[in-house]
């Protein structure tokens, strides 16, 4: 049973500022924002990590507890379609919800933390979304 803090807030069983949701993706305020604007755009479908996004055998474990009218059609790495175009989504996602705020003329900057040299601290894949304000020019220290 996955229950990350994600998971939680996607079920409704923890609060969060939802600033969008549809099917696939739900979008909130972070709790610790680094910026003026910072949101976290979430799949709802659970995957732990951009890596066990793309893991093909670990797809297709999905694919198998999945019941046959959900499961889609396979990639040639035999990752889901509907999966990949979950990537493209987050970022049309992205898109909407910055112009939605007021953010996209100015700009902003997406990024995923990936494990632990990336810094990921919640293992729900996730992007966030930081702007409001010119960023500094360091993405390291
Ligand atoms: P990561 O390092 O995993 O990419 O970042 C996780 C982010 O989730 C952090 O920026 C952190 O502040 C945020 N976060 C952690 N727990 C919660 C929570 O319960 N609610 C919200 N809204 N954000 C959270």
């Amino acid at each position: 049973m996955i229950s990350d803090v994600f998971c939680k807030i996607i079920k409704g069983d923890l609060p969060a500022e939802v600033i969008y949701k549809d099917d696939d993706f739900l979008v909130i305020k972070d709790i610790n924002p680094q910026a003026p604007v910072h949101l976290l755009i979430i799949p709802k479908k659970h995957f732990d990590s951009l890596e066990d996004f793309m893991d093909p055998v670990r797809s297709r474990a999905r694919d198998r507890v999945a019941s046959p009218k959900d499961r889609g059609a396979a990639t040639s790495n035999g990752m889901e379609e509907r999966n990949l175009a979950l990537l493209g989504k987050a970022l049309v996602v992205s898109h909407k919800v910055s112009h939605q705020l007021g953010i996209a003329e100015k700009g902003y900057r997406l990024i995923i933390n990936e494990g632990e040299y990336g810094g990921k601290l919640v293992p729900h894949l996730h992007i966030h979304l930081l702007g409001g304000k010119r960023l500094g020019p360091k993405l390291v220290k």
